[in-house]
């Protein structure tokens, strides 16, 4: 059986399972986005394997697939927002349903307006705000809003051309791309929000440096991910179902996104302090604001900045 103490150099590729997978790996992966350690191994799945940080626990699929093969295999395939998620637990669908309906007795049952709820606990509902959604798939929230707020100016991004056009012919003004491919020549926005998205993302860094160019002083930042930190990953461990390395590159802790988040200029104030309850759950929710001004003098950002 797979240990930590087992975690090295990754396995041999499997030949059968991924035919000529060896010309589909990326080389050369960026650093850990969060702190300056040397990752530790720590699960082996496959062919892939996971490191993390020493220092906050951040983690990251090492080898990985190329963008070019995750975007043709994985997020153009039309059954992509549709197709159940990988293999879950065989109690999950008894535990979500129990779940559902606790939630049902206190906020709505529809996981979109609860969504757009959170969102406009920080982002005032009857203004005219300038939102982007990174990562808006067929575009289920950004329809959620456009009722509940006529005003709002509504945009999203998404690497999928099969999400992309469902937007599109619902109305929506949609990027086809990664946020580095789409040019927003300056464009700035009061919110965005990338849900499940940061864990896809080829550097959460640049990705984050990207949108502190386009989030206006004092605007949001809704994110949300898989928390590597939580009770589920520790008690499942490899089996995990969260765990999808060709395509959930990242892992993040609390520490972690928050440090990450400080390091472009952005302050989290969701949740205001991580209790226990947060630490231990299966998702990440954080809400992070640009500061209205930089503490420090601190430059304003610009597209393609250097890292410090
Ligand atoms: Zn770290």
């Amino acid at each position: 059986m797979w240990s930590r103490e087992d975690a090295g150099r990754p396995a041999p590729l499997d030949e059968k399972q991924y035919p000529a997978l060896a010309a589909e790996w990326e080389p050369g992966l960026p650093a850990l986005p969060c702190c300056e350690t040397e990752p530790r191994p720590a699960y082996r799945l496959r062919q892939f394997q996971i490191v993390e940080c020493r220092r906050c626990g951040t983690a990251r699929v090492d080898p990985r697939l190329r963008a070019p093969v995750r975007l043709e295999r994985i997020y153009n395939r039309p059954d992509y927002f549709t197709r159940p998620a990988g293999r879950r637990p065989f109690f999950q669908p008894l535990r979500h349903a129990i779940w559902r309906r606790l939630v049902s007795l206190y906020q709505h049952p529809d996981a979109q307006q609860r969504r757009a709820d959170f969102i406009q606990r920080f982002v005032p509902a009857e203004r005219p705000v300038r939102f982007l959604e990174i990562g808006c798939g067929p575009g289920k929230l950004l329809r959620a809003l456009a009722d509940r707020s006529p005003q709002w100016d509504l945009t999203g991004i998404d690497p999928s051309e099969v999400a992309a056009r469902a937007c599109r012919e619902a109305g929506r003004r949609v990027f086809t791309g990664t946020v580095e491919e789409v040019d927003l020549a300056g464009e700035r926005f009061q919110a965005v929000c990338a849900w499940n998205v940061i864990e896809h993302v080829d550097d959460p860094r640049r990705f984050l440096e990207w949108i502190m160019v386009h989030l206006e002083p004092g605007g949001h930042l809704f994110l949300h991910t898989p928390n590597y930190g939580g009770l589920m990953r520790r008690l499942y461990g490899t089996r995990w179902f969260e765990f999808k390395p060709e395509y959930h590159l990242y892992y993040f802790t609390h520490p972690g996104l928050t440090r990450l988040l400080e390091t472009v200029g952005l302050r989290r104030v969701y949740p205001e302090r991580v209790r226990w309850i947060d630490d231990a759950g299966h998702q990440i929710r954080m809400v992070a604001q640009r500061q209205l001004s930089a503490p420090g003098g601190r430059r304003e950002p610009r597209a393609g900045v250097e890292r410090p």
